[in-house]
């Protein structure tokens, strides 16, 4: 079984992702980390997140296994990821790892913004997370703060509009909903709510049973 989970930033999509994971037994690839990653190879390089052939180089050598989980948590990986994500040679060469993530025995979660559209068109059941933009702001502002980062509110709330647009508007897999995916507004429905509400239509859907 194969979902997919995709959405914009601070929609709670990684939540949920991984609550199904827990749910089903199933693996789970948070995919922004990928981009994230590559990202912040390029930034302790001091190269320019902008930079093809470095963006390129350095999506084709990432480990996975090996990706500094505080290092890609600040809003200067998130911003820097954004850039070097509209860059089609990267997204080519993260695609397999994805794929074959995806592919292995037992299935899989995989959270991202071309899941269900790119990645895994073929997916047994596909997800839609958005929230306002304002809802998503402070949500994510109240994360970065927590992790002991000083960022303004304001700021985040700009960067965040700054994402959505460039992440919707790249030429390559840009972030949109797929046909078939199935929307979840959480702006004012809690995570567990909306946990609650997609293992449901999991259920309905493909008649796997929850494991916890
Ligand atoms: O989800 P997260 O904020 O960690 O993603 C960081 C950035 O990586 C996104 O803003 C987006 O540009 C990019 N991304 C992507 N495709 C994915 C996952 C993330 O383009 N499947």
């Amino acid at each position: 079984m194969i979902i997919a989970v995709d959405g914009t930033l601070a929609s709670g999509k990684g939540t949920v992702a991984r609550g199904l994971a827990r749910t089903f037994g199933l693996a789970h690839l948070d995919t922004g980390a990928l981009y994230r990653a590559v990202a912040v190879e390029l930034l302790k390089a001091g190269a320019d997140p902008g930079d093809t052939e470095a963006a390129a180089d350095a999506a084709k050598t990432l480990d996975p296994q090996r990706i500094d989980q505080a290092a890609i948590r600040t809003a200067e990986a998130g911003a820097a990821a954004s850039v070097v994500a509209a860059q089609p040679a990267v997204r080519a060469a993260l695609f397999d790892l994805q794929r074959r993530f995806a592919e292995q025995p037992g299935g899989a979660v995989l959270d991202g913004r071309d899941i269900g559209t790119v990645v895994c068109p073929d997916a047994d059941v596909k997800f839609y997370i958005d929230a306002e933009p304002r809802v998503r702001a402070e949500r994510r502002w109240r994360e970065l703060v927590a992790s002991g980062d000083t960022v303004q509110l304001e700021d985040i709330a700009r960067q965040l509009a700054e994402r959505d647009q460039r992440d919707s508007s790249r030429e390559t897999a840009p972030l949109m909903r797929a046909e078939d995916a199935v929307l979840l507004d959480t702006t004012h429905l809690s995570i567990d709510a909306t946990l609650a509400e997609a293992v449901r239509i999991i259920q309905n859907k493909t008649g796997a049973a929850p494991r916890i």
